[in-house]
């Protein structure tokens, strides 16, 4: 099964057999990472990294504080 990459349009094959919830797949063209959200049906979502992009709303601190 395949579905369609939102970041590029590339579509990305999925063997749902070997694939499971909460795993991770990568996207071949531009490498957006998805999540499995669903085997059945087919169901990915993008991973958000977070404090990738908005450093400026997420101290570094913070997050060291946390482990
Ligand atoms: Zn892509």
């Amino acid at each position: 099964m395949a579905v369609v990459c939102p970041e590029c349009d590339n579509p990305i094959t999925v063997d749902t057999e070997e694939v499971e919830e909460g795993e991770t797949v990568l996207c071949d063209e531009c490498g957006l990472e998805m999540e499995v959200v669903s085997v059945d049906p087919l169901e990915l979502a993008p991973v958000d990294v977070a404090g990738y992009d908005d450093e400026d709303d997420t101290p570094a601190a913070a997050e060291e504080d946390e482990e």
